[in-house]
């Protein structure tokens, strides 16, 4: 059941189904890490009662909260995020902490320490991340809102694999106060719901001005469930050539001419935008470098001195080797190599600075084109979910580059973004993305409402019971 539909129910059950299927598919989907025991305390508000699954790299007051890695194995917050705090002032019930890649840093949910997540619509496959057990989570039907953390798309990929609506409004909209850090230059909050309504409205409960985040905005958050309506008429949306031109799926490519043609009948502008190509083969090394350096940086602090999983020894400096060599997996390891050699002194400009640099372009380049636009739009993903056992891709071809990076874009330039469902081919959903001027949640809510209206893919979920 989505949001609405629940809240028609007597506000002491409308959780309860909830508390009980987060368990019951954990044997089949491994979607949750921690579960969240009921507190029996229910409270009005915009979320009266509404059952919530939060990602664990979210701090919860007296709720281990591990990222998916050992380092964090025991550790138990002494505080809550702000949205955690926001959305328990708006009557939600938390259910479960979520599966993610370790450290949110993946895009397969593969790399989490308790084992991959899988797939609802085949659990051969992957939920993509590294949000994948909130986005698992609300495309089997257990909650109606989870949240999740979206740096490169981390939020935005799994909704497309998982068939759901997936969201990452603005740099600044929702405070970040409590959230593990990944890269704080790209990190936003983001969540999934199995409509644009929900989504909507979730947003209104999440977004605002945080004093303890000096990052978020103090614009004011609009009534955006009050305003939404499909009316795109006159609306200009920007076809993103280059990753149209890359992607080889024939399924993909006509369910996406088809949505255009329905937005082209919905009144809207339609033209197609070539971006630099130099550029948009950038987006992954850029990313990988400013994500990596950032990351190696935010996390110093897990050495297992101050807080989460210690291994002892002889010395201080002992312990933090020894912690930190057996606490991270390898995966984080190459991560941190990478990031520490742009940071060295002598890699700085060539490296790391050269990025910002790029970065830089990237986000002009968009910009400009944007200007005179409301959105660009693209599918999510030029495949449906991968199998667990896929080989990795191929980092270096124009397919991977180009179509499996782009919504990056949304995170170096602080753009609103989000993913719907576009259509399903072998029973496994595949999404569509779009992207809109800063702080224009209301035109991309707008948009993304004519979407599902054109496509029909609303509250789709998939029972694996
Ligand atoms: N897949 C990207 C990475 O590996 C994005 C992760 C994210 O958005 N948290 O870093």
């Amino acid at each position: 059941m989505n949001i609405s539909e629940l809240m028609r129910l007597d506000i002491a059950k409308r959780a309860d189904a909830s508390f009980k299927k987060v368990k019951e598919v954990q044997a089949i989907l491994n979607a949750s890490i921690t579960f969240i025991e009921d507190d029996g305390v229910r409270r009005d508000g915009k979320l009266a009662g509404i059952p919530v699954a939060l990602k664990d790299n979210i701090s919860t007051k007296g709720i281990r909260t591990t990222a998916a890695s050992n380092i964090l194995d025991d550790y138990i917050p002494i505080y809550d995020a702000t949205i955690v705090k926001k959305l328990a002032d708006a009557g939600a019930v938390f259910v479960s902490k979520s599966s993610m890649d370790e450290l949110a840093m993946g895009g397969t949910n593969r790399t989490a320490n308790i084992g991959p997540c899988l797939n609802p619509y085949d659990p051969k496959r992957i939920t993509g991340g590294s949000s994948g057990g909130s986005a698992a989570l609300v495309a089997c039907g257990a909650v109606p809102l989870a949240i999740g953390s979206d740096t490169g798309d981390s939020v935005r990929k799994p909704a497309s694999y998982c068939g759901v609506v997936g969201v990452k409004p603005s740099y600044g909209r929702i405070s970040r106060y409590g959230i593990i850090p990944y890269a704080s230059s790209l990190d936003h909050v983001g969540y999934f719901t199995t409509n644009v309504a929900d989504a909507a409205l979730a947003l209104e409960v999440l977004a605002g001005r945080d004093d303890l985040d000096m990052t978020s905005s103090s614009i004011p958050v609009p009534q955006y469930s009050k305003l939404l309506n499909a009316d795109i008429e006159g609306k200009r949306i920007l076809i993103f050539d280059n990753v149209l031109k890359a992607i080889k799926d024939d399924d993909i490519l006509s369910a996406f001419e088809k949505l255009i043609a329905g937005l082209k009948s919905k009144g809207a502008i339609i033209e197609t935008v070539h971006f630099r190509d130099d550029l948009m083969k950038c987006l992954f090394p850029t990313y990988f470098i400013i994500a990596n350096a950032e990351a190696t940086a935010n996390h110093s602090n897990l050495d297992g001195i101050r807080f989460g999983h210690r291994i002892d020894g002889d010395s201080m400096e002992e312990v933090m080797i020894n912690t930190r060599t057996r606490g991270f997996s390898s995966f984080i390891k190459k991560r941190f190599v990478i990031g520490s050699y742009s940071l060295f002194e002598e890699n700085q400009d060539r490296l790391l600075r050269k990025a910002q640099k790029v970065r830089r372009l990237i986000c002009d380049e968009v910009l400009n084109k944007l200007k005179t636009a409301d959105v660009l739009i693209a599918p999510a993903s030029g495949s449906i979910a991968p199998l667990i056992d896929s080989p990795s891709t191929d980092e270096l071809n124009d397919e991977y580059l180009v179509v499996e990076n782009h919504m990056v874009i949304g995170n170096f330039a602080g753009l609103p973004s989000m993913t719907l469902p576009l259509g399903q081919k072998e029973g496994m959903p595949f999404g569509v993305n779009i992207t809109c001027n800063a702080f224009d949640e209301t035109g991309m809510f707008t948009i993304g409402k004519a979407i599902e209206e054109i496509s029909g893919l609303k509250d789709l979920t998939k029972e694996v019971l």
